[in-house]
């Protein structure tokens, strides 16, 4: 078990007695993916969902009841961009606190990126991963490597590595450079069924450069990074995927360039889809002000007017996910000169809470649509099982409050690390519980 002051307890699987048998009572049960949406009970009997219904079936004898009144109750959360850093960086964070802020903030599920040191670029390294990951609060699935340490110039082995539970493979952190290589990696994938990430930035652009390059970089005096290196391998991957007929997903997307590209390849029937992530759709880059190291992230904030694309294109379904991108870095990365601190924020216990608070509450987003993009879209590209609630499936499931107001504050964060761009923030909503293959493994308000 691990408590923090604030009332929040994660209980570990495995090492503690969990119910077997729960009754989550009168709750807005949303699931998207079998069109319900209804106040209703839900039942978990030995790590499945038992019944959803008005009624109670007879012989149900719940050990634990969780009142879901005036709560939502949906299919576990699933976050498909983070950063564990381990192996090698386990002072930033550990499998072991990643998994635990992910429960907190609501996630049954993350996938991870392979830019640890060693690089998961091979079955051992990913088996490693999937190893460690068994007895967290919340399912890990690492995605493999696209090239050999990331360096861009031969082929992971696709097929051991997902053989060992590599579910994509992205060298996020960078882009595949040569054109050809991502041409390879993308016809290697079809053999597998495995989407592509990429991670969209054409590195002789952007080089040097530690925000969006503008009338805001300019007046910090800053090096900018031009939104045009994003937008033209975004176009790139597109048309490689267009050519190759294979599966592409784009990380983190965070301008109108890339959206427009998107749009128009969706229309084409082009097998792609997106992600952003709540720091693209709350802030710009007028919101670093005093040099603010904790809004510097990559790809960088961009100006206003790519914020009200994104929120437009979260509405009309050109992003299909939102993802956290979560990255953590120790303080002496970030509390340095702009110029100096690395790119990346953390966002696994704040991700819900942006997103209810700047998205469902503003009525861009119905509830329904928030979980098919934080559940059912990831699990989908993904090849994953989860995302939906039905009768007999695994019981991963988030139970949402909607109407909480808080306030951030990274002192009572789960993860190792505090560079959140959102510190301080008044957000309403949050995870009221988690329930991982049937065990409550989170719960707010603990006395
Ligand atoms: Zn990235």
């Amino acid at each position: 078990m691990n408590r923090k002051p604030g009332g929040q307890t994660i209980y570990l699987p495995g090492q503690e007695a969990h119910p077997a048998c729960i009754l989550i009572r009168n709750g807005r049960v949303i699931d998207p993916a079998n069109g319900v949406d209804d106040l209703l009970n839900v039942g978990v009997e030995n790590g499945v969902v038992n019944f959803i219904g008005k009624e109670l079936p007879e012989r149900f004898r719940p050990q634990e009841e969780i009142n879901a009144e005036g709560m939502w109750v949906v299919p576990g959360l699933m976050d498909m961009h983070v950063h564990l850093r381990e192996p090698g960086r386990e002072d930033k964070e550990t499998i072991e606190t990643g998994t635990q802020a992910a429960a907190a903030g609501g996630f049954t599920a993350v996938a991870c990126m392979p830019n640890t040191n060693p690089v998961l670029d091979e079955e051992s390294k990913i088996r490693y991963v999937v190893q460690r990951g068994m007895y967290c609060p919340c399912r890990i699935f690492p995605i493999g490597s696209i090239t050999k340490g990331l360096l861009g110039e031969e082929l992971s082995p696709f097929g051991e590595m997902v053989r060992a539970g590599a579910r994509a493979v992205s060298d996020d952190g960078k882009s595949v450079r040569k054109s050809n290589m991502m041409k390879n990696a993308l016809n290697y994938s079809k053999s597998f069924r495995i989407p592509v990430i990429c991670h969209c930035e054409d590195c002789d652009l952007s080089a040097g450069g530690h925000m969006n390059e503008g009338l805001v970089s300019t007046r910090l005096g800053l090096r900018g990074i031009p939104s045009i290196a994003e937008d033209i391998i975004v176009t790139r991957d597109i048309m490689l995927a267009e050519y190759t007929g294979a599966r592409i997903h784009i990380a983190h997307v965070s301008t109108s360039g890339s959206l427009a590209a998107i749009r128009d390849a969706k229309k084409r029937g082009v097998n792609v889809t997106c992600e952003t992530c709540p720091h693209y759709f709350t802030l710009c880059d007028t919101d670093i002000g005093d040099y603010d190291t904790n809004r510097k992230m990559n790809p960088p904030l961009s100006t206003p007017a790519d914020r009200s694309q994104i929120v437009a294109a979260l509405a009309d379904g050109t992003i299909d996910v939102i993802a956290s991108d979560h990255a953590p870095h120790v303080s002496e990365e970030k509390d340095v000169e702009f110029d100096a601190a690395n790119f990346g924020v953390i966002g696994l216990e704040t991700s819900l809470a942006v997103a209810l608070t700047y998205l469902v509450d503003k009525d861009i987003l119905m509830p329904a649509d928030l979980v098919e993009k934080m559940s059912l879209n990831p699990n989908r590209i993904l090849g994953l099982d989860g995302g939906t609630l039905s009768k007999g499936k695994r019981a991963d499931i988030t139970i949402i409050d909607p109407k909480t107001k808080w306030k951030v504050d990274s002192a009572d964060f789960f993860s190792k690390s505090r560079n959140t761009p959102f510190e301080g923030f008044e957000l309403k909503g949050c995870a009221h519980a988690t329930i991982l293959g049937g065990a409550i493994v989170y719960m707010r308000n603990t006395k």
